[in-house]
């Protein structure tokens, strides 16, 4: 026997690059994982050969390490030949490992595929020397080279399959898993090596003209090292490439889920809007046609929020909103909605234990918001009115519920502010009335249904001075409308500037007949609608009334409230500039309900302001309002303004206000409004 021995460097190089080899599959089979298409076929195909190059080359610089006392050498045909093997065997584990799935019997074939092959890859290399009389094989250890080869194969396999997916840790586990694949094909090689006998007298058929040794060892480790370090690197590079593609993809998952935060959300509160609001009221229905139950949904408005709003600004307003919004959020459970679906409007969306829970839960609310709010330093008041729909009951369906909740909350608001409502099946019946009456306002103006009735304003020593034009609507159908059942009407659809204008001429004509009658000193009152107010036309309007019925500008008072003066301070004065250097009188309405700054009070030029009736209305219980009332005066004296007393209704008002410095007094005590043709007939009669 001769006996062979072993280059114990060129056992570790082989060694280093099974590992090596065994790193660089299992990364391929990474990647062909998370590739799609044509791709994975680039993958399995570099990778088999990539593969297949290092298990052969560990392979063969095992054989170099290898030596016999009697000169070596390969023959060229048979060696090629090996490493094709070697290839074709790697590529068709790959291709198996980028399967979906892998069940056992296809591990167990694929194993025996690649276990076959790496030993064929290996025999044949041996065959390659060309021995002769040829190798004779231990049985015993050439059946443990075999097994070898198929358990590490399906080892390699199994784990190749594992480690697809990028789990944690991937790299480091994929290098421990390259370690044990690499011991396990060096182990089958020099097991396979361990197995052949070399008869004495062998001689090697390949030496004269096969395959030298030496200058063998350092070519095929140059070039099989260049050939997985091209396949790792390409591997690695694609893996950034994806991660990269991946990171993109993830984030544009998140602002697809921020798009959709914004979308189903209000934005200045954060709270849901309408989208969702309606997509949770659905919800709520369905739960309850399946379980049973019941919901609320409370249809809340603020009261006083465009006053604050007109005065402080819209930061301010904005601010007060998200307290509210807060505020409201902070009295409910987490699965109750509360969502704002407007400028003031807000709707609470509450599963109840009992119908009857719906009370507690609306009257907690109000009182809730009619605690103050301390907002960017000031303390502010508002009220809250709330229209209640039960479900079931109160509708079918999400847009019915909203539309009752909607009418029950109108309906609150008109029973007096700051309270609820639950709905009714007679406020449809409003909601349709609202709408004929709309329709009929657009007409009512070219049908002439509109007329003035004017109420008269005193001295303080009880002579006549003028009188205020108040609107009426004489429908066909529905008698006298006063004011307050059309003119908000009118405001938000914009039919009060054609309406105004009419007011203006009408009362200017009135006031040009007293004129003429001798009453030369007085002056006939106007109101004007915040929109009015706004509108580019307003200064022309007056003129033109003025000027078409010869009255002198003095004649004519136009009444804005204060909130609508403290609304666009500038513009406002502007305005307001403009009236006054036309020689028309001013007046600031419904003073002290409103907001106003002193300061800005100094610069508007309005000739005199009219306490608002609330104030006259409780002057005899209550000090506060006689208190207010004193400051109002002393504040027109101050300014040089005239005191005016709207809503005198008993002769106690009238002497507490003649007492605190009033220049002048109107009220039911002292007249009604009442038709123009009746006016001075009335006014001789009382006088
Ligand atoms: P306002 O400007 O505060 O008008 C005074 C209101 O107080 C009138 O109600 C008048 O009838 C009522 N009033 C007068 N004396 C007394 C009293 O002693 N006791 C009580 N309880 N009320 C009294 P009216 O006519 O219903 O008008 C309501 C509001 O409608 C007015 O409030 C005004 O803001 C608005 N308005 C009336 N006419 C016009 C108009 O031509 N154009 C505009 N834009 N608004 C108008
Ligand atoms: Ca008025
Ligand atoms: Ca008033």
């Amino acid at each position: 026997m001769l006996v062979g021995s072993y280059d114990p460097a060129l056992v570790l190089i082989s060694l280093c690059v099974a590992i090596l080899a065994s790193y660089t599959a299992l990364d391929l089979a990474g990647r062909i994982a998370t590739a799609k298409g044509w791709p994975v076929l680039l993958w399995i195909g570099g990778g088999g050969v990539a593969m297949g190059i290092g298990v052969w080359s560990m392979h063969f610089i095992g054989m170099l390490a290898f030596s016999l006392p009697i000169p070596l050498g390969y023959d060229l045909d048979l060696t090629l030949l090996s490493l094709a093997i070697a290839m074709l065997s790697s590529g068709f584990a790959l291709a198996l490992v980028s399967q979906e799935r892998l069940p056992f019997w296809q591990l167990l074939l694929g194993a025996l595929a690649m276990g076959t092959g790496i030993s064929c890859m290996h025999y044949l290399g041996m065959y390659a020397m060309l021995m002769q009389p040829g190798i004779e094989y231990d049985p015993l250890l050439f059946g443990l080279s075999l097994l070898i080869a198929v358990l590490a194969s399906g080892a390699a396999l199994w784990i190749a399959f594992r480690l697809r997916q990028n789990t944690p840790y991937v790299r480091l586990v994929r290098g421990g898993a390259a370690l044990v694949m690499g011991v396990a094909i060096v182990g089958m090689h020099y097991t396979g090596m361990a197995a052949a006998r070399f008869p004495d007298g062998s001689f090697c058929g390949a030496a004269p003209s096969g395959l030298g040794n030496d200058w063998l060892a350092l070519l095929i480790i140059v070039v099989t090292l260049a050939v997985i370090g091209i396949a790792l690197l390409t591997s690695v590079l694609d893996a950034r490439l994806e991660s990269r593609t991946a990171l993109l993809s993830s984030s544009l998952a998140q602002a697809n889920q921020e798009l959709t935060q914004l979308a189903l959300h209000d934005n200045l509160t954060r709270l849901p809007n309408r989208v969702l609001l309606e997509d949770r009221i659905e919800q709520l229905i369905g739960k309850v046609q399946r379980n049973g139950g019941n919901f609320a949904l409370m249809f809340l408005d603020l009261d006083g929020f465009k006053p604050v709003n007109d005065a402080f600004g819209h930061h301010l307003g904005d601010l007060l909103l998200k307290e509210v919004a807060r505020r409201l959020r902070d009295n409910l459970r987490s699965e109750d909605t509360v969502a704002r679906i407007g400028g003031d409007e807000f709707v609470l969306l509450v599963e109840l234990a009992e119908p009857e829970d719906a009370v507690t839960l609306a009257s907690q609310q109000i009182s809730l918001l009619a605690q103050p709010f301390q907002v960017a330093g000031q303390e502010l008041r508002i009220a809250a009115s709330i229209g209640i729909a039960l479900y079931p009951g109160d509708g079918a369906s999400q847009q019915e519920l909203l539309r009752n909740a909607d009418a029950a909350m109108y309906h609150a608001k008109g029973n007096g502010k700051n309270g609820y409502s639950f709905f009714e099946q007679s406020m449809n019946t409003n909601a349709r009335n609202h709408l004929q009456l709309l329709h009929d306002l657009r007409a009512a103006l070219a049908r002439g249904e509109f007329v003035l009735h004017y109420q008269p304003k005193f001295a303080a020593s009880g002579e006549p001075i003028g009188a205020e034009a108040l609107l009426r609507w004489q429908h066909p159908q529905r008698g006298l409308l006063m004011p307050d059942t059309f003119i908000a009407l009118a405001e938000r659809t914009g039919l009060i500037i054609p309406i105004g204008d009419w007011v203006l001429d009408e009362a200017c004509r009135q006031m040009r007949l007293w004129y003429l009658h001798g009453r030369e000193s007085w002056r006939v009152a106007v109101n004007l609608s915040a929109l009015q107010f706004c509108h580019a036309g307003l200064v022309d309007s007056v003129a033109a009334a003025l000027e078409r019925h010869q009255l002198p500008a003095r004649c004519l008072t136009l009444e804005i409230t204060e909130t609508t003066a403290m609304r666009d301070a500038d513009s406002s004065l502007e305005i307001l500039g403009r009236l006054s250097g036309m020689g028309v009188d001013l007046s600031i309405d419904d003073f002290g309900t409103g907001y106003s700054s002193l300061l800005y009070l100094k610069r508007l030029p309005a000739n005199e302001l009219k306490i608002d009736r609330g104030f006259v209305r409780d002057l005899e219980q209550d000090s506060d309002d006689a208190a207010i009332v004193s400051a109002i005066v002393a504040l027109g004296q101050a300014l040089d303004l005239r005191i005016v007393a709207e809503g005198v209704e008993t002769s106690g008002q009238q002497d507490f206000l003649t007492r605190l410095g009033c220049d002048s007094l109107q009220g039911f005590l002292l007249g009604r409004p009442i038709p123009a043709e009746q006016f001075l007939d009335c006014l001789s009669a009382t006088a």
